[in-house]
């Protein structure tokens, strides 16, 4: 279960994520999100709910009242499993002592923290709303009463050297958390980053050295034990969130709130982007989604695009069973120009990105997937 907060202190010069600074329906949201888990309670009848995963906008926008609030609505009306995984992404600025101690006697037993660089000068290229005396003192003090903790970091910024790159990560590692996810600065359009960059006030973004990062990236990390089970995921073994892998295999999950995904094997929805679209519609006890039944075609498009990011490869064996073999011959024939160029391969049944082809992914896959077979 996905639970969208839409709030955030301030815009962040890279994020296309939905979200408003304004928190003046703070509430009447709040209200409308219990009221969708209520309307939207039949949709996973007798399945169980393995993970709560907060994100957002800023969900440590939410007081512990407010978050317990929506977490009761959650078990009221679902079945949820006897130790959730449950995630609150939370950005260091709302982090005091005082409330990752109250967080922490709450049902919330991961955090998954926004720090994204530990050098001034990056946070305040990307307008954050954190300085990294927060980041390192949110970190020190969570650790203490969180075990299960990712870090989220950024590579890639302009300016960001190698060496600067490594002191980030050996900083994270500092703190002992079991996870982290790290994301190359990625240009959206319609972002300040972009106009920045048009106007010639930040340097671009520079794909090769981001590759260099991210080769750097996991060296680091796998040498301290880390899997890179998802392209921007590294977790110590037992620490994978089960919300983030949940998505790469495949499960159904539900997304509750503006702009929040659902899939239930067959179809995806996906709310209104707007919050106060989102209220009154919620108010007036209808959804205000979008549906689109998945194609066989799109079916298999999705599995091999998530299935090459991750450590779990796409299943040949899978491929055939649940698409037929002229879908594995079409992937077999496609894949052959990768594994000469060794971005991908096979291994056993399964076919898989190599370490270089890893950063290329996706590229990969929707070279692999642009196919119409009837
Ligand atoms: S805090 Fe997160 S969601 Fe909000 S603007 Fe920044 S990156 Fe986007």
């Amino acid at each position: 279960m996905y639970i969208h907060i839409p709030f955030c202190k301030q815009a962040c010069h890279y994020c296309d994520f939905h979200f408003s600074t304004s928190l003046k329906k703070k509430e009447a949201l709040i209200q409308c999100l219990v009221q969708e888990l209520k309307l939207r309670k039949n949709e996973l009848e007798n399945q169980n709910i393995e993970t709560i995963y907060f994100g957002g906008g800023t969900p440590s926008l939410l007081s512990c009242n407010e978050l317990d609030f929506i977490i009761d609505a959650a078990y009221k009306y679902y079945n949820i499993v006897e130790h959730p995984e449950i995630t609150l992404e939370a950005n260091p600025d709302d982090l005091s002592d005082s409330v990752i101690q109250e967080l922490a006697k709450s049902r919330i037993n991961r955090l998954s923290i926004g720090i994204q660089s530990f050098y001034e000068s990056d946070l305040k290229l990307m307008n954050r709303a954190h300085n990294v005396k927060e980041a390192l003192k949110c970190l020190d003090e969570a650790t203490k009463h969180f075990d299960n903790i990712s870090v989220d970091l950024i590579y890639g910024i302009p300016g960001l050297t190698n060496a600067a790159w490594i002191k980030n990560i050996e900083t994270a590692l500092a703190f002992n958390v079991p996870h982290i996810s790290c994301y190359a600065l990625t240009v959206e359009p319609k972002t300040a980053l972009e106009t920045f960059i048009k106007k010639g006030v930040i340097a671009n973004v520079d794909d090769d050295l981001a590759q260099e990062q991210f080769n750097i990236l996991v060296d680091t990390l796998e040498a301290e034990g880390f899997v890179n089970y998802e392209l921007s995921n590294f977790g110590k073994p037992e620490y994978f969130s089960k919300n983030n892998s949940a998505y790469w295999l495949g499960k159904p999950y539900l997304g509750i709130g503006p702009s929040a995904h659902s899939f239930n094997g067959d179809q995806r929805s996906w709310n209104v982007s707007n919050n106060t679209k989102y209220i009154k519609s919620i108010q007036n006890n209808t959804l205000p989604n979008e549906i689109e039944t998945l194609s066989k075609t799109d079916k298999f498009n999705e599995y091999i695009m998530t299935g090459l990011r991750t450590v779990w490869g796409v299943s040949l064996e899978k491929i055939e069973n649940d698409f037929g073999e002229t879908y594995k011959n079409y992937l077999l024939k496609q894949s052959e120009i990768y594994i000469q160029e060794h971005l991908l391969y096979i291994d056993g049944n399964k076919l898989l990105t190599t370490k270089k082809g890893k950063f290329l992914s996706d590229g990969i896959a929707s070279s692999l997937f642009k196919i119409n077979l009837s």
